[in-house]
């Protein structure tokens, strides 16, 4: 215990509120680091050990109404796919069972692996990996560039099968979700069956394995499905909680990042079971509000709703390029194609976009977003594009670097226009969209098209239905 603590006569006030002392005031992050470990260690070692399951901790684990039918414990169950873009691929071609699939670019292109499968996982290849990276470490692995309309397919299939099990289903990303089966307890007689019957049911109709986690919240339900992986069924039962959390690393709670992870570790806390010992304000002192979600999370106690509403907070599309770009009009026939394929997700959406963003990468992995705010919200493509080009027009001449990305965003969506005070009300932007809509069912993508976009045909090969095939496609719900 150094100087500065024993300076302080009372443990109490040390317990509350760590000092981090005259230790910290070299200003050095390090040197602030230790202190702050130090008298989180003395808080520590100033309280017993506590099992907050053996006594009644100040806050109760899985609190719930007390009475009535909502007094049951809530029934959440967390599904994600396995490997979710690889699996497709090895769906649709059988001689890649068992062999690593990387889905991302090929080995000598720039970008990431956006999936891998467990065969690859075995090598060290991990999801987010440069592809050189991966090439490296499991140089026998197929890569495959991935087909990002198909995996979407495949996704809008998985949620129709959820959404027959239970109305209460959470997107939470294209291959996962929570579902809520407390309000069906009169449908089904075991709640476990169900969840049993509809991973089955998934596989059967998709041909895809997923991992299904039971708990009686969404965290609980989420570690579980990790513990699941891969294809597997784990649910923790009433009373198993402790034994559940007690031995999982600290790492597995959400929120808990490398750095939280480097502090904590200093506190020789590993395990779930070990941040017990922590009183809520020690941790609250150290991490701020971060710190309360670590005192509830890792006891288990999760309050939040299923959140079924399918409005999206943002729709998003960018695309990294085959080389870095400099060609202006290139540039913005890019960003053309991607306020297309944006407006287009808008309309089916019946979203408006009260924010337009634009987002540039450059040549040495800068990022640079510029964004503006709208008095009234848009869905047209030609009025979208106008923003988007005077919101990109500083970035590309701020700057003497190629560009590697470009994107374009719309976010604090709404579900419909407000009527003009001051001007006639007019519904042609809408009657526009769908008028193009029309013609593109009919003969293809490619039927309207920009002749800034048209600019595209001499670098991508095109599709009939899914128009330009850019390098990455990126896909937001
Ligand atoms: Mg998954």
């Amino acid at each position: 215990m150094n100087a500065a603590t024993e300076a302080r006569p009372s443990p109490r006030r040390q317990a509350a509120a760590p000092d981090f002392g005259p230790a910290g005031l070299d200003g050095s992050p390090a040197a602030a680091r230790a202190a702050a470990a130090r008298a989180a260690r003395a808080a520590v070692e100033s309280c017993p050990p506590v099992s907050p399951f053996a006594e009644p901790p100040a806050i109760p684990f899985f609190p719930g109404p007390r009475s009535g039918p909502a007094a049951a414990r809530r029934f959440i169950v967390h599904v994600d796919i396995d490997a979710f873009f690889a699996s497709v691929e090895v769906l649709l071609n059988p001689a890649l069972r068992g062999l690593p699939v990387i889905v991302g670019g090929l080995p000598h292109e720039r970008g990431v692996a956006s999936t891998c499968s467990y065969e690859a996982r075995r090598y060290g290849v991990h999801s987010g990996m440069a592809l050189r990276t991966a090439y490296k470490l499991c140089p026998q692995a197929v890569f495959v560039r991935g087909n990002y309309h198909l995996y979407q397919s495949f996704s809008e299939k998985f949620f129709r099968v959820l959404r027959q099990a239970t109305p209460d289903v959470e997107e939470t990303s294209i291959d996962e979700a929570y579902l809520d089966f407390t309000r069906c307890r009169h449908l089904y007689p075991s709640f476990t069956e169900a969840a049993r019957a509809l991973q089955a049911r998934i596989e059967r109709e998709t041909g895809l394995k997923v991992s299904v986690g039971v708990g009686p919240n969404k965290i609980l339900a989420k570690l579980a499905t990790k513990k699941a992986k891969p294809a597997g069924f784990f649910e923790i039962p009433p009373g198993g909680e402790e034994g559940f959390l007690r031995g999982l690393p600290i790492d597995s709670l959400p929120g808990i990042g490398p750095k939280t992870q480097v502090l904590l570790r200093m506190l020789a806390i590993q395990k779930i079971g070990d941040l017990w010992g922590l009183p809520r304000g020690t941790l609250h002192s150290i991490f701020g509000l971060g710190g309360d979600d670590i005192y509830l999370h890792s006891r288990g106690i999760d309050s939040r709703p299923i959140v079924t509403s399918t409005v999206p907070k943002s729709v998003s599309r960018e695309t990294t390029f085959l080389e870095d770009l400099w060609d202006k009009r290139l540039l913005l026939a890019h960003l053309a194609y991607l306020c297309d394929r944006l407006t287009l997700a808008l309309r089916q959406g019946h979203g408006y976009a009260h924010v337009i963003e634009v987002k540039a990468r450059y040549a040495d992995f800068r990022t640079e977003v510029r964004r503006r705010l709208l008095l009234t919200p848009l869905q047209e493509m030609g009025e979208i594009y106008r923003i988007a080009e005077e919101l990109f027009l500083p970035l590309y001449h701020g700057t003497r670097l190629a560009l590697r990305l470009v994107g374009v965003k719309a976010s604090d969506l709404v579900r419909a226009r407000p009527l003009p005070l001051f001007e006639a009300y007019s519904d042609k932007p809408e009657r526009l969209g769908a008028a193009v809509d029309t013609v593109r069912g009919k003969y293809g993508f490619g039927a309207v098209l920009t002749v800034r976009e048209k600019m595209l045909d001499a670098v991508y090969p095109f599709e009939r239905d899914r128009g330009f095939v850019l390098k990455t496609a990126s896909l937001t719900r």
